[in-house]
């Protein structure tokens, strides 16, 4: 099913956006050397729970995990990249971390993913800052190229071509989707595509977007916890992820912070 949204649901769905894209910031903030993976996960249970919302993960069980997820966060570290499971785990300087949330409020989803260096640019090495800042392209490239009238594959050519054009291996099994009453819907937004074909977007369709990437490999493995997805081959990897709304004039970004 592909949902569209009245303006009502809209107004809702910016209120959801903001918050995701805030409790993302000042996790950000407050990912430093030391910091437990297990303490941005109560961290973001309070937060959510001080907004009223609802946690899209906690109760997650779809076919490719074991069972609940549990968690309120994704903290994915250094070759970890989707689904990473929070653990008892520090962080260490020049770490890159994934942190990807999904949170309901009012009835409707918005879903994010940020990767940055822990210690910031003096920790990261070149490798890792070219991965997150290729994601980051890729993301800016698939919200140019949505709008009315725009074709799925439209946005997933522009996403690839970012991706493959930096000479990384893209993998199309996990991608970006249709976002509204539910944190997962049709359509799929594969990473890479051929440009006019697909579902043609309309005012009113929320979409997250979210190319990923793995350095030198396509390949994944599941860790023992049945969630976390690794890199094949442990290099490190990058994600970013934005929830738009297609509006009458195009896109509109409702996961960044206020
Ligand atoms: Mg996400
Ligand atoms: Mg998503």
């Amino acid at each position: 099913m592909i949902e569209i949204l009245n303006p009502t649901e809209l107004t809702r769905a910016r209120e959801s956006g903001a918050l995701v894209g805030g409790i993302l910031r000042t996790l950000r903030d407050r990912a430093v050397a030391g910091t437990n993976l297990l303490d941005i996960d109560r961290w973001t249970r309070e937060m959510i729970a001080a907004a009223g919302a609802q946690s899209c993960y906690v109760d997650y069980a779809p076919s490719f995990g074991r069972g609940p997820f549990g968690h309120y966060i994704c903290t994915a570290v250094n070759d970890a990249v989707l689904h990473g499971m929070p653990h008892d785990y520090r962080l260490a300087d020049g770490d890159l971390l994934t942190l990807d949330l999904a949170v309901s409020l009012d009835g409707i989803a918005a879903d994010s993913a940020i990767s940055f260096v822990v210690g910031g640019d003096r920790a990261a090495d070149a490798g890792s800052r070219a991965l997150i800042e290729v994601t980051e392209r890729a993301l800016a490239a698939g919200i140019a190229a949505a709008g009315p009238g725009a074709r799925i594959g439209d946005l997933s050519h522009a996403i690839g071509t970012v991706l493959g054009g930096a000479g990384y291996p893209v993998n199309t099994e996990f991608g970006g989707h249709g976002i509204g009453s539910t944190m997962h819907q049709d359509p799929h937004v594969a990473n890479t595509g051929r440009p006019g074909r697909g579902y043609r977007l309309r005012p009113g369709l929320l979409l997250a977007l979210e190319p990923w990437v793995m350095a030198d490999t396509d390949e994944l493995v599941t860790d023992a916890d049945g969630w976390t997805l690794r890199s094949a081959t442990g290099c490190r990897t990058a994600h970013s992820e934005h929830t738009v709304a297609i509006t009458d004039d195009g896109a509109e970004i409702l996961t960044l912070p206020r």
